[in-house]
């Protein structure tokens, strides 16, 4: 395996790749869905399993509406309700609201891939979401094919 600035090579029929998100709030939730559909497009994977994980502990990734983007604003908002940035935490760094918002959501999801593209409900779009930006984040996609790749 090697690891290069945004592909890391692993054998067999599987691809790891990583991009990076430029976030500018310190809470928000940037739709990534399209970034994953080229990666996806470049490895010519037609079935498979498509695996994004976060390597961060105050950033998560989910899946949810985008047609509407009132409702990626609903939810930082509501997360923002139940998890205030103040409230007597212990942690020293001060960012604990940040490190339970990425809990809450998780560090990764897991898409299935037919007919070379992501198999996804009509109104689901894959979000980064920041919790203690603005940050330079990265995403680190995996690629496995049940068919060869070519
Ligand atoms: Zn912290």
């Amino acid at each position: 395996m090697t690891c290069g600035t945004c592909q890391l090579e692993i054998g067999g029929n599987e691809i790891m790749k990583q991009f990076t998100v430029r976030t500018n709030a310190r809470a928000e939730m940037i739709d990534i869905t399209d970034r994953i559909r080229i990666l996806l497009k470049e490895s010519r994977i037609r079935s498979g399993i498509c695996h994004v994980f976060v390597p961060h502990t105050t950033a998560a990734v989910t899946i949810n509406e985008n047609a509407d983007p009132d409702v990626p604003q609903d939810i930082l908002m509501e997360l923002g309700e139940i998890v205030p940035y103040n409230n007597h935490y212990r942690h020293a760094e001060g960012n604990s609201a940040a490190h339970i918002k990425a809990s809450i959501l998780g560090a990764s999801e897991t898409v299935f891939i037919e007919n070379g593209d992501l198999v996804l409900g009509t109104w689901q779009s894959i979000f980064f979401c920041e919790f203690d930006g603005p940050r330079t984040r990265r995403v680190i996609v995996r690629l496995a094919a049940l068919d060869s790749l070519k």
